[in-house]
């Protein structure tokens, strides 16, 4: 049995492992490592060393993601996955995906040989942030067999199409298939720090998330007069700017006052935009977010309506379209149940909540029950070089890994899902 000063030892070296791959990077001075970069070579060979270290068997598969397998007690047991993505944005912390694939590693390490009734397949996805080709979770969406010849041909800034890049980093892009989950996949867990103040305010170290949120992205326009700002009374405007500015605060007022909505207007953009014109166009854009599709397509009809009603009281026109469209995601009860307990027997008490962010767990959620385990995020700051975890959070996280492995594993429930028809 682990002791918590065991626990401690090997947040250490996760955290010192994470630290370590921050300096596989595309840019000298700061991480930036997107997708088959040249930097992921050696990226995967270090994370390579410390699973053969394990006695775990070391894979890159077809897109790239770099894949270990830690047997069971029996060659015909089922597997389960956990792991999380080793790409970065520009200019990234060292924790944001690589902690969950550090973690998973180490969970395997906490097993001190000990073989389970399942084999433990730990995944680092090559590709979640969508930075290289605009488009996110590649290396996930092999696993689910969506990488279609749309994508394969899309192309980064450089010209560079998703196929060359495959084939430029040594792998074959006709094997994608191959990438896909086995029947034998009972479940995938991702461990990932909540980027976000969530946890932090509560006080509470770890997270269990129970949806990913759904979102809606839209353009709305307003259509207004664009005229003199000096000879135009203010009665007889029909200012388009002004328009959109009320409806932008009647978004915030609706976000505010209806729990668990966020809604944010990112940008807006006016014409002809003169300081001595009055606007007669006004875009403005509108991200919103909950984990109920109900309550985020409820607000969404109210902020229609009323984008309308400030339109039309204003005689200006408004109008809009939708740019994206994604309900919200459920992880798996079971899982997120068992993830519950484990937590409160590594003394810590869950918080139960959802993921404003999308994760590679959402996409394998398609096929496989899914489920996820937030860090507490110091200052709530992510995506950025000062991104941290807190030590005894990271060791609660493992204590928490353990006694989930432990309880799966004592689990006829759990083991009777593979089962598969
Ligand atoms: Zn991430």
């Amino acid at each position: 049995m682990l002791t918590s000063s065991d626990f401690r030892s090997l947040a250490e070296e996760a955290i010192a492992r994470c630290r370590k791959l921050a300096t596989f990077s595309e840019d000298a001075g700061g991480t930036r490592r997107t997708f088959l970069a040249a930097p992921m070579h050696d990226c995967h060979r270090e994370v390579s060393s410390w699973m053969k270290g394990l006695s775990m068997s070391v894979s890159v598969d077809a897109v790239g993601n770099l894949r270990g397998f830690y047997p069971a007690t029996s060659p015909a047991a089922p597997r389960i996955l956990i792991g999380s993505h080793l790409d970065t944005v520009p200019n990234a912390g060292a924790f944001d995906g690589i902690l969950g694939v550090v973690l998973a590693v180490s969970l395997v390490e906490s097993l001190r040989g000990l073989k389970l009734p399942f084999g433990i397949e730990v995944v680092g996805f090559s590709e979640e942030e969508g930075v290289r080709f605009g488009v996110p979770f590649i290396g996930s969406r092999a696993l689910v067999g969506r990488v279609d010849e749309e994508l394969l041909g899309r192309k980064d800034a450089n010209g560079i199409s998703v196929r060359k890049a495959i084939h430029d980093f040594a792998l074959n892009p006709d094997e994608i298939s191959e990438a896909v989950l086995s029947e034998d996949v009972l479940g995938y867990i991702e461990f990932h720090i909540e980027q976000g103040p969530v946890l932090e305010s509560l006080g509470r170290p770890l997270g269990v998330v129970e949806a990913i949120v759904g979102q809606n992205r839209l353009e709305f326009s307003f259509s207004g007069q664009t005229n003199h700002a000096g000879t135009t009374p203010m009665n007889l405007r029909r200012d388009a700017l002004a328009a959109a500015a009320e409806w932008i605060v009647a978004v915030e007022t609706l976000a505010r006052s209806t729990p668990g909505i966020v809604a944010t207007v990112g940008f807006v953009e006016t014409k002809p935009g003169a300081t001595n014109v009055i606007a007669g166009e006004a875009r403005a854009t509108l991200d919103i977010r909950h984990a109920s599709d109900r309550a985020r397509t409820e607000a969404l009809d109210e902020l229609v309506r009323q984008a309308e009603s400030i339109a039309a009281r204003r005689g200006v026109r408004a109008k809009w379209r939708t740019l994206l469209s994604q309900n919200a995601v459920a992880m798996d009860p079971f899982l997120t149940e068992q993830i519950g307990h484990a937590i409160q027997k590594a003394g810590c008490e869950p918080h139960r909540m959802a993921s404003g962010a999308g994760h590679d767990a959402m996409i394998l959620a398609e096929k496989i029950p899914a489920a996820m385990i937030f860090l507490r995020t110091p200052g709530g700051i992510s995506h950025d070089p000062a991104e941290s975890v807190h030590l005894d959070d990271v060791a609660k996280a493992l204590e928490c890994g353990h006694h989930l492995l432990t309880q799966l594993a004592a689990s006829q429930e759990f083991l009777g899902r593979t089962c598969r028809a």
